[in-house]
């Protein structure tokens, strides 16, 4: 069992069947020892792939995707979530909140992402995948390449994984949660 996966098994707590709270170590108050591994982690897995920057969306993918982009020493962009799209130079597009049950226009300024970069993205969960189909459709309108996503915590039991396979993008998730039924937190055998 890994680092995340043991502090997961420690510290989180499934509040019901369908969310993780990790507010003690990852998205609250913030662990930056940890949030250091899970950067040299995806840096160890997506080096290879000559990556020109860091894409995440704020605010709880930031500490992860910050130590990434430091690691492989690029920069990292922060994609916002504006309640407006009316805004110039800015690609836009509307994602599903997992957590709020809402929907957001997710921005990024046209000046920050350029045509054929490479660009790896970064989050804290995979839940049913919107957030980081969100941030693929940023990149892809400014004809940027996804190169992969890095996810701290999939849920593998809903359905983001499957969808993200299914455009055959590179996903390395770091733990992978089995289910969270009856407030026990069971995590995927690695095969
Ligand atoms: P998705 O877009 O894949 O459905 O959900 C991903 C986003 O929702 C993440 O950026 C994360 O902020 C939030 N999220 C999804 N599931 C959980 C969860 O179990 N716990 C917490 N704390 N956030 C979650």
């Amino acid at each position: 069992m890994n680092y995340l996966e043991k502090r997961i098994l420690k510290d989180g707590i499934a509040l019901n069947s369908d969310v993780l709270k990790v507010d003690s170590f990852l998205n609250h108050q913030v662990d930056p020892k940890l949030m250091e591994w899970i950067g040299d982690q995806f840096y160890q897995y997506f080096a290879e792939y000559e990556i020109d920057k860091v894409v995440t969306i704020e605010s709880s993918g930031i500490s992860p995707a910050l130590f990434t982009a430091y690691f492989l020493n690029v920069p990292l962009l922060v994609l916002k979530k504006q309640n407006s799209v009316l805004q110039s130079n800015v690609y836009s597009t509307t994602v599903h909140s997992f957590t709020k049950g809402n929907d957001y226009n997710l921005t990024c300024s046209k000046d920050y992402i350029k045509e054929g970069e490479n660009i790896l993205i970064i989050d804290d969960f995979l839940a049913n995948g919107e957030a980081s189909l969100g941030a693929c459709r940023i990149v892809e309108m400014a004809n940027a390449n996804v190169c992969g996503v890095g996810i701290c915590i999939e849920k593998s039991y809903q359905p983001g994984r499957e969808k993200l396979d299914n455009l055959e993008l590179r996903v390395y998730s770091l733990a992978r949660i089995e289910s969270l039924e009856k407030g026990k937190i069971k995590i995927l055998e690695k095969i």
